[in-house]
């Protein structure tokens, strides 16, 4: 099939109300039209959805889309239908549905009414659902977050393991379209092996975050005392504190509203209205500052995030990516600050004791990594950068001075000090 750019173009407009696709989404676009199977790799608001969501509509037959979470496909179905005015256009395929409801996304679907088929990987292992989708006429197959197939991904399921195998017995040549946020060369591997897509066209933007600040502190005591100064030196500004345990948030978040800051806990303890109640607060700007674990942020869009600090270093080089990356959304200034100390690197180990052993090798791996992040005298940028199998040169690169090992040197006597301590 051959498309022309313009009609592109008419599509977006006409879907989405664009005038401009972002990034590589054309490209993209195109050779998922053109059949291929398509590998994409961005960063997390780089416009993933619109990628297979364009071509499924601008085809005939309907795209199958893999999705693991449900809340997501719920909201993405909404968007399409809203765009289309069309309710059969998309719908969700999942245990949730009555018998009444099942049978009208058949109809649709049989009837080419269903552009996108939104599912959940253990949906999709139904004898029943793969029967029926061997019946009609599939566009291409999306598996979104498809990091979740990779043990060294940050949220592995093993129902997506299953998926190529699927697949195959849906139909002999469907397309097939990976896409992921997770830029580890490790990663990247699992998926494309797993899906069996080696020939896929790959497509990967860039991981830079010129307009974040990263700098590491070394964890003292007076931790809570350097948090309060650092939020105070920001009055009036959004921002974001991560604490490894539930416990802790619950404490630091007194600790900052008796210090006169505006903050609120926030973690999978809380019930579902306080937690609710506390990230409207922040939406709204009721509140600047929310105390979380990692519970708080999936999902969540705010633009002017001013700073994002890490009480207690994460798991691993990807965690801290994203959850540093929810700063400064909007191009402005974005601050990120984690803490380190080694003693917390133990602790987490701890916490990986009861696991099995395979799974326990991979995280300390991570770990080592997240040691030589913490503890390097490169630049953070490019250590990260790097990380995600990208190269950073900061002489010429947007950011490029935008870390504290950049902006402050260590002298050399004082590193080769440390290198002999
Ligand atoms: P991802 O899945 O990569 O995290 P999304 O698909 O959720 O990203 O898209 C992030 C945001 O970018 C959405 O608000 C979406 O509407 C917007 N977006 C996507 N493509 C374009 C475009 N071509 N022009 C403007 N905004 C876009
Ligand atoms: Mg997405």
């Amino acid at each position: 099939m051959s498309i022309a750019k313009n009609d592109l173009h008419v599509a977006l407009k006409k879907y989405f109300g664009f005038n401009q696709f972002k990034g590589l989404q054309e490209g993209v676009v195109e050779s998922i039209l053109s059949g291929h199977h398509t590998f994409v790799i961005m960063p997390t608001g780089g416009g993933k959805s619109l990628c297979y969501q364009l071509p499924a509509l601008m085809q005939e037959g309907t795209a199958i889309v893999v999705s693991p979470l449900i809340a997501l496909m719920k909201n993405q179905v909404d968007a399409i239908r809203g765009v289309s005015k069309e309710e059969g256009i998309a719908h969700v395929l999942n245990s949730s549905l009555n018998k009444t409801e099942v049978k009208q996304v058949k109809e649709d679907i049989t009837n080419g009414v269903t552009k996108l088929l939104y599912v959940a990987p253990e949906s999709l292992t139904k004898e029943e659902n793969v029967e029926f989708l061997r019946s009609v006429k599939i566009s291409f197959m999306a598996i979104d977050e498809a990091h979740c197939i990779s043990e060294w991904g940050h949220d592995f399921r093993p129902e997506y393991r299953n998926l190529r195998h699927i697949i195959k017995r849906i139909g002999d040549n469907i397309p097939i379209i990976g896409l992921t946020a997770t830029a580890t060369p490790k990663v990247q591997e699992d998926i494309i092996k797993n899906l069996g897509i080696h020939d896929a066209n790959t497509f990967k933007a860039s991981f830079n975050r010129p307009n974040l600040y990263y700098e590491v502190r070394p964890k003292t005591k007076n931790v809570d005392a350097d948090i309060i100064r650092f939020i105070k030196q920001n009055e009036g500004k959004s921002g974001i504190v991560y604490c490894l345990s539930r416990k802790r948030v619950e404490e630091l978040a007194q600790v900052l509203q008796v210090n006169g800051i505006n903050a609120v806990p926030y973690h999978a303890g809380l019930d579902a209205k306080t937690r609710s109640s506390h990230q409207d607060k922040f939406l709204m700007e009721d509140v600047d500052v929310v105390v979380a674990t990692i519970a708080f942020g999936m999902g969540i869009d705010k633009p002017d995030v001013r700073f994002v600090i890490h009480h207690d270093i994460p798991k691993s080089i990807e965690s801290y990516y994203q959850e540093t990356g929810r700063a400064g959304r909007d191009g402005g200034e974005g601050h990120c600050l984690a803490y380190y100390a080694y003693k917390d690197i133990e602790k987490l180990e701890k916490f990986m004791s009861g696991k099995p052993v395979a799974e326990q090798e991979i995280g300390q791996a991570l770990l080592q990594e997240v040691v030589a992040f913490a503890e390097t005298s490169i630049s953070r940028r490019k250590f990260i950068l790097h990380y995600f199998g990208e190269a950073f040169d900061n002489e010429t690169g947007d950011g490029g001075d935008m870390d504290d090992n950049v902006r402050h040197p260590k002298k050399k006597t004082e590193a080769q000090t440390e290198a002999k301590l």
